[in-house]
């Protein structure tokens, strides 16, 4: 069959890249995007760096405009879905497709009870709020110690605030490995960075704002603001009841498929592996490329190529610029390809360098087009 009216739901990077792609494969029928956010799309990766910092504004984030035979429908949140009837519900009234795709994304998981005003940094309006804050604050605790985490610590302390990072095990370790992750985390005391590692889960002190966390051994820590860098939740809440797949995310087979005619990419979604495992890569670069390859799974079906995930991502803090490809925590010690940790700029892969599950690239000038091609023999031999 083929399709006339293709509904987005979801109004950041993947919807939007979904959207250039339906153009893209010269799809004529209609568009329909619907976001519940207030403002049009922008990408979030600054949202914790130069926004954050005060250095970029909004105008700087937001992503091209869609075209205007895109029906971009801002505030308008879906809440339910009915697959047999092939629609999506909203507040403003039903709206029919005959292809969808799913890319409601993620928002920031919370730590704290109903009567505490947790910060978190996941929307353009959490920035605003954080920034605010932290102009007012002079220490900050920030719990959680993984890429978000960690660059909002960076930010934080390049704002000359008192800066504290709590984790349940050495900040980046489980992201980038003990090699890597032990380097960025030295930059970071050196910059003066406090990281406190404790033993068992946190409790966030203070209502209606926390100003101070609990930890396991009792102690109590305290700060003028307290910031939530505890991962994800994915936006499923209106798929209940839908029929759709639920497990951690949206799950979708190696199209990015859901259902007939629905697909999905992007940070709301985890991947079947096939076996039962489920996968999930919520960065950016996953989202642009999930994205592409469910339109094309949307429009050509079998046809279309599957989607092999690049596995590539990035983190930029303390003047570190790291790129990874591959397989996240990289163990034991790596192959170095090029340049080295002491001289601060290195090309690191693991397990060795001709069969690597994974390549950083730390302060290193390797583009992220050749680092994904230093991974792709293992790859081809794994598929
Ligand atoms: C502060 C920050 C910094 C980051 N930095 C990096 C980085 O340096 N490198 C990297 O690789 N990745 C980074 N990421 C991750 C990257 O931004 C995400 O992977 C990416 O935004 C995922 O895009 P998405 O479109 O799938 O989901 P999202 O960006 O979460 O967008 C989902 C959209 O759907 C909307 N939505 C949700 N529910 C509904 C509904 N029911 N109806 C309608 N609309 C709905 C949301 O409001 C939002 O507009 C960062 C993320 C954050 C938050």
């Amino acid at each position: 069959m083929s399709l006339r009216q293709v509904v987005v739901v979801g109004g950041s990077i993947a919807a939007l890249t979904a959207v250039e792609m339906l153009r893209m494969e010269e799809f004529d029928g209609r568009i329909t995007v619907l976001s519940d956010e207030e403002v049009p799309p922008y990408t979030r990766v600054p949202l914790s760096k130069g926004v954050l910092a005060g250095t970029e504004s909004i105008d700087d984030i937001v992503l091209a405009p869609l075209s205007d035979d895109v029906d971009l429908r801002l505030r308008t949140p879906a809440t339910a879905l009915d697959i047999e009837a092939q629609v999506v519900h909203t507040p403003a009234g039903p709206v029919r497709y005959d292809g969808l795709v799913i890319a409601t994304g993620a928002r920031a998981r919370r730590l704290g009870g109903p009567d505490q005003v947790e910060r978190v940094l996941r929307s353009h309006d959490d920035c605003v709020r954080l920034r605010d804050d932290l102009a007012a604050a002079s220490s900050v605790i920030i719990v959680g110690g993984g890429f978000l985490g960690m660059e909002v610590a960076s930010t934080a302390r390049a704002l000359g605030k008192d800066v504290t990072v709590v984790d349940l095990a050495p900040p980046l370790d489980r992201l980038l490995g003990t090699v890597v992750g032990g380097r960025v985390r030295s930059v970071a005391t050196q910059a003066g960075v406090r990281i406190v590692v404790t033993d068992g889960g946190v409790r966030l002190l203070g209502a209606p704002t926390p100003t101070g966390v609990e930890l396991v051994d009792g102690t109590h820590l305290e700060a003028d603001l307290v910031v939530s860098a505890v991962g994800d939740v994915p936006n499923v809440e209106w798929l209940a009841g839908s029929g759709v797949q639920l497990h951690g995310g949206v799950v979708v087979d190696h199209h990015c498929r859901v259902a007939p005619n629905v697909v999905a990419a992007g940070d709301v979604t985890v991947m079947s592996q096939g076996n039962g495992d489920l996968t999930r890569s919520p960065h950016w670069t996953n989202a642009v490329d999930q994205a592409r390859a469910a339109i094309r799974a949307l429009l050509h079906g079998d046809e279309a190529a599957p989607y092999r995930p690049s596995q590539y991502c990035w983190t930029e803090q303390f003047g570190l610029d790291v790129k990874l490809v591959g397989d996240l925590d990289p163990q034991g010690e790596p192959t170095v390809l090029d340049g080295s940790l002491e001289q601060g700029s290195a090309l690191l892969a693991w397990p060795d360098a001709t069969a690597p599950r994974t390549v950083i690239a730390l302060n290193h000038h390797t583009p992220p087009a050749k680092l994904k091609r230093l991974l792709r023999p293992t790859a081809q031999a794994r598929a």
